[in-house]
Order: C-alpha cells, then sequence, then structure tokens
C-alpha cells in the first residue's frame, strides 16, 4: 500500500494545542523539488561569485605584470637607444681614426647598420628587439676588429720608429765620416762604411735604437764589437770597444749602455767605429743621427 497523505503534527513546548497538518504526497515531492532546485540555483551563483573574484584578482596581477614587462621593455629599449648611440660615436671615432692612420675603410658597412636617428619605439615586438640587439652585436664585432687592426697598425708603426737608428752612439768628434778616404794603415784609397767619433776610453756607447744583441765579441778588425739587429732591415755596428756590457741575443732599447768606448781592433786611437746598415749595405749614418 502506498503512503498518499503526511501528517505533520506541530507540539510547542508547554502547550496542549497540538496543530497538525496534512499534506499530500505529490505536494511534498513537488515542495522538495522546488528546494532543491532553489539551493542548487543559489550554490551555483555561490560558485560563480567565488570563481569571478579570482578571476577579477587574477586579471588585476595580470594586469599589473603587464605593466611592469611595459616598463621593462622601455627601459630596455631606452638602453638600446643609448647604445646605438655610443656605437655611432664610436663608429665616428674610428673612421676619424681610420682617416688619419691613411688606413682602408672597414671591410663592411659597419657603419651602416647604425646610421640614422634611433627607430625603435616602443611598439617593437620582442623578435624585432632581438633582431636589433643580434644587429648591435654584428657592429660590435666589426668594430672590434677594426680597433685590433688600427692597434696592431699603431704598434707597428711604435716598433718601426723605435727600430729606426737615430742620435749619437757615443758623446764625442767625429773624425772621420762615411765615404772613399785614404786608408790610414795602407794609404790606398778605400771605402769607409760608417763614423768614426773619437771620445776618451771607458766613455759609454749607447745603442741608437731598440733591438736584439746579435754578436757581442771580439771581431778581427772591428776588435770588440757590438751588433744589434733592430728588425725593418736596420743593423747597427759599434766597434773598437775597451769592455762590453751586454751579451748575444739581449733586448736593448734606444739609449741602453751597451759597451765603453776602446781602441781595440785595427785603431789608431780612442774612437767608436759605428755603421749603419739597412739590408745588409752599409748607409751613410749622417741620415740617421
Ligand atoms: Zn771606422
Amino acid at each position: 500500500m502506498s503512503v498518499k497523505k503526511y501528517t505533520f503534527l506541530i507540539i510547542p513546548e508547554g502547550s496542549h494545542q497540538v496543530r497538525r497538518f496534512n499534506i499530500k504526497r505529490s505536494v511534498l515531492k513537488a515542495c522538495l523539488a522546488c528546494a532543491l532546485v532553489v539551493m542548487t540555483g543559489f550554490g551555483a551563483m555561490t560558485v560563480d561569485y567565488i570563481v569571478s573574484e579570482l578571476d577579477q584578482a587574477e586579471l588585476e596581477r595580470l594586469q599589473t605584470e603587464n605593466r611592469q614587462q611595459r616598463n621593462e621593455l622601455q627601459s630596455l629599449v631606452a638602453g638600446l637607444e643609448d647604445l646605438q648611440k655610443e656605437m655611432r660615436l664610436m663608429a665616428q671615432t674610428d673612421a676619424k681614426v681610420r682617416i688619419l692612420a691613411d688606413l682602408s675603410k672597414p671591410k663592411t658597412d659597419a657603419m651602416a647598420g647604425i646610421g640614422g636617428p634611433p627607430e625603435i619605439d616602443e611598439n617593437d615586438s620582442f623578435a624585432q628587439l632581438q633582431t636589433r640587439i643580434d644587429q648591435m652585436r654584428r657592429d660590435i664585432d666589426l668594430r672590434r676588429e677594426s680597433q685590433e687592426e688600427i692597434q696592431g697598425f699603431l704598434h707597428d708603426q711604435r716598433s718601426m720608429v723605435g727600430a729606426k737608428p737615430s742620435g749619437w752612439p757615443v758623446k764625442g768628434w767625429l773624425t772621420s765620416s762615411f765615404g772613399m778616404r785614404k786608408s790610414p794603415f795602407t794609404g790606398k784609397r778605400k771605402m769607409h762604411e760608417g763614423y768614426d767619433i773619437a771620445a776618451r776610453t771607458g766613455t759609454p756607447v749607447y745603442a741608437t735604437a731598440d733591438g736584439v744583441v746579435s754578436k757581442a765579441e771580439t771581431v778581427p778588425g772591428y776588435g770588440k764589437l757590438v751588433v744589434i739587429e733592430h728588425g725593418y732591415g736596420y743593423r747597427t755596428y759599434y766597434g773598437h770597444n775597451s769592455k762590453l756590457h751586454v751579451r748575444a741575443g739581449q733586448r736593448v732599447t734606444r739609449g741602453e749602455k751597451i759597451a765603453a768606448v776602446g781602441n781595440t781592433g785595427r785603431s789608431t786611437g780612442s774612437h767608436v767605429h759605428y755603421e749603419v746598415r739597412r739590408n745588409g749595405v752599409p748607409v751613410n749614418p749622417k741620415k740617421f743621427i
């Protein structure tokens, strides 16, 4: 037997009046269904509200993050612009130095990539930014190559200047110059391949250019001799010394004391026989004093 009706009894505390309600099963079912729908709806609304609140918080977080990133991008762009300005200045200086040094223009169009006004705006995408950074990296490499070339050139120039004999090897007076002369020993005309500079025995003899000592020993005729290789085809000879202060293989710089004046070898008095050779050929020291 199925139930058709339900009876609800309400008994208030301390009262004898009992209230009763009769509700049909179908009505009760409908009421319960109604309550369920309302509760479900309310639950759904609550969930929706919570979700939207969370979404709002997430949106705000993302907006803040986005703003920060835009600021960072802008400062990156500004930094890149500064770098580009620096690069342009360097390129200009580089070009000037190359003109001064009489060097050719850089092999590639290093200047082309960095001419003109700044071309970056904040709407540039990260990809464009990356492209610019790559371009700058190439520019820097080219600039470095150019600088190294200039440095090498200057270094060569300096060594060349240092290698060229200059000045007197000893404080004294010229007693015999370069050229044909009557030999003081045989009386015959003979080529004199250097300068004879008279000075007291013991007076210091100095290297007239940077180089490496290739000989520091007694040689027939020259007596105690120092020969210095300077590079760039230059070689100098200092003969008739009384003492040698350097050894073969030793590096010397211009003005360095290498020997003491003497009268060794084929010599008629205390003096230095000074020779300058260019590519093995004795040349007039006059050009190098
Ligand atoms: Zn001589």
